[in-house]
């Protein structure tokens, strides 16, 4: 393996104290304690677990963590009822709102009901928007900025001129990943399942984000050498050796590091960081609200 392995789990860790140290200046310069709100509807195991661990690193940084848990039946007024009651709440600083929600709810009415200021999943029009035509107001969606602030890590703070392509096109990470990376200057290509020769179009990319939700579906020959490849994909296999499920990404790990300069493993990559931005941007939105100063 000659790729050096990007550790989202370390970076998360500095990230998460850097916003914890911000959390303590904020309550002692201004008396401001930054807190979230996360809104679980249904018993769903792995959102509850993802909700329970924004929770725990809520509060392990000093900030004030506020959990619904709403029953299934829940129903889609009384859901806008508790957003417009976050919304007015000036101890909640960012409101999310745990996705997918059921069917008997308008997923696009609930998120256009957040208050773009708290809507610390950036997922709002007004947000989505924003961040499109370049307002440096707009909150970009959590896992994307993750992604962002390794690859500014890695490449010494510039990605200008870098060919950057980002496999997968949806609203939560494909679409707003190449728009950040637009921002840093990258030449961007958006691939998607309709794309032809994706191994040709990959072997171009000096950077590729994988969004895709397949296992290992990168392969290691359609990897530029040198290129640096971030994994955010989430795929839950049977492993053959242990015939027990495991964990993999959208990239074949050991193939790709045979020829990358650098690459994130899966679990350990993206993963750590998505909260970790979380917590980021809702103490944004906190200084934003109180009109004080960020130094994160
Ligand atoms: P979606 O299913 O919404 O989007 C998948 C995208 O991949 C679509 O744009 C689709 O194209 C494209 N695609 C599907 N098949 C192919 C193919 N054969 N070749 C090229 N493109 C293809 O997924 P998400 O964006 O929500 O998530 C992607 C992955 O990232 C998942 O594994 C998910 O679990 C993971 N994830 C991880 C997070 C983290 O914190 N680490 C957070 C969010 C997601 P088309 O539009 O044409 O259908």
């Amino acid at each position: 393996m000659t790729a050096e392995i990007i550790d989202g789990k370390a970076f998360a860790a500095r990230l998460r104290q850097s916003i914890g140290n911000e959390v303590t200046r904020l309550q002692n310069e201004h008396s401001l304690q930054p807190g979230l709100a996360v809104v679980l509807v249904g018993e769903d195991p792995a959102s509850q677990v993802y909700v329970r661990n924004k929770g725990t690193q809520t509060r392990e940084a000093g900030m004030q963590s506020f959990e619904h848990m709403l029953d299934v039946s829940v129903s889609e007024n009384e859901l806008l009822a508790l957003i417009e009651r976050l919304n007015d709440d000036n101890a909640v600083h960012g409101i999310l709102v745990q996705l997918p929600l059921p069917a008997h709810i308008d997923e696009s009415r609930i998120l256009r009901a957040i208050n773009p200021l708290k809507d610390v999943d950036g997922f709002h029009p007004v947000n989505v928007g924003g961040l499109c035509i370049g307002d440096p107001s707009a909150l970009a969606p959590c896992t994307p900025v993750g992604c962002l602030l390794m690859l500014k890590d890695y490449f010494d703070g510039s990605l200008a001129g870098k060919n950057a392509l980002v496999i997968g096109r949806s609203n939560i990470v494909g679409k707003p990943m190449a728009q950040l990376l637009l921002k840093e200057s990258c030449t961007v290509t958006i691939a998607h399942s309709r794309t032809q020769d994706l191994p040709g179009v990959c072997r171009a990319a000096d950077i590729v984000i994988a969004a895709v939700g397949r296992s290992e579906m990168v392969r290691g020959d359609w990897i530029k050498p040198g290129a640096v490849v971030i994994d955010v994909g989430i795929n839950r296999i049977q492993s053959d050796e242990t015939q027990k499920p495991k964990l993999v990404g959208d990239v074949a790990f050991f193939e790709a590091a045979e020829t990358a300069g650098a690459l994130t493993p899966v679990p350990g990559g993206v993963g750590p960081m998505t909260i970790a931005c979380l917590l980021r941007n809702t103490v944004v939105s906190a200084c934003r609200q109180a009109e004080v100063e960020c130094r994160l």
